[in-house]
């Protein structure tokens, strides 16, 4: 399986880091060995330096499909969960600046937090979804689905193009403002939709 996500989907998080506000997704892979789920800790890799937390609406993918139209695109997601875009920020400004690809900073191990899925039926209209993050209680990120700049239909159409999804595959849809570094003791909440889907410790 792999893991696809989406850069700067919302325009708040685009402007915090002085990035264009895009005018087509933004896409990058994570292998399947970022992924820590069942609320294991996540132990901070300190030799990548600041590792900030960028949650996000993440899509399951339940069929395989190529060149998808967006009008079929909501077939090819069931399950939709809440997950955390761990980044290695100091390093992706690096590679950046460089113009080298971001895949250090973003594809290190623990770096695609899960939380639980739910059926995407249970939680009403798609293009309406509260996402927010609590660290130590106090709210650290909040968004919600409408602010998207590429809808989730459009995400699939677009990747669609170029890897042909697979059952199993990941989608993290981008974050919302707010993000930054998280530290040893910090306590994870995710709540989409009031629901808390996400729950887990940095150590
Ligand atoms: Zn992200």
């Amino acid at each position: 399986m792999k893991i696809i996500c989406v850069g700067r989907n919302y325009a708040d998080h685009a402007r915090e880091l002085n990035n264009e506000v895009p005018t087509e997704p933004v896409i990058f892979l994570k292998p399947d060995s970022a992924i820590l789920k069942d609320g294991k800790a996540f132990y901070l890799p300190e030799h990548l330096g600041e590792i900030h937390h960028e949650l996000e609406v993440v899509l399951r993918v339940c069929k395989n499909g190529k060149h998808i139209h967006e009008k079929f695109a909501s077939a090819y997601y069931d399950q939709i969960g809440l997950g955390i875009d761990f980044t290695a920020r100091d390093l992706q400004s690096k590679l950046k600046s460089k113009g080298l690809p971001w895949e250090l900073a973003k594809g290190f191990d623990g770096s695609a937090v899960l939380g639980n899925f739910v059926a995407k039926e249970t939680l009403g209209e798609l293009q309406e979804l509260e996402l927010r993050l609590e660290i130590n209680g106090s709210e650290r990120q909040q968004g919600n689905t409408r602010d998207l700049l590429f809808s989730f239909e459009k995400i699939i159409a677009f990747v669609s193009q170029y890897f042909t999804l697979r059952q199993g595959d990941l989608i993290f849809t981008g974050t919302p403002a707010g993000v930054s570094a998280v530290k040893p003791g910090d306590h994870l909440q995710g709540y989409l939709n009031e629901t808390c889907l996400l729950d887990f410790e940095v150590k």
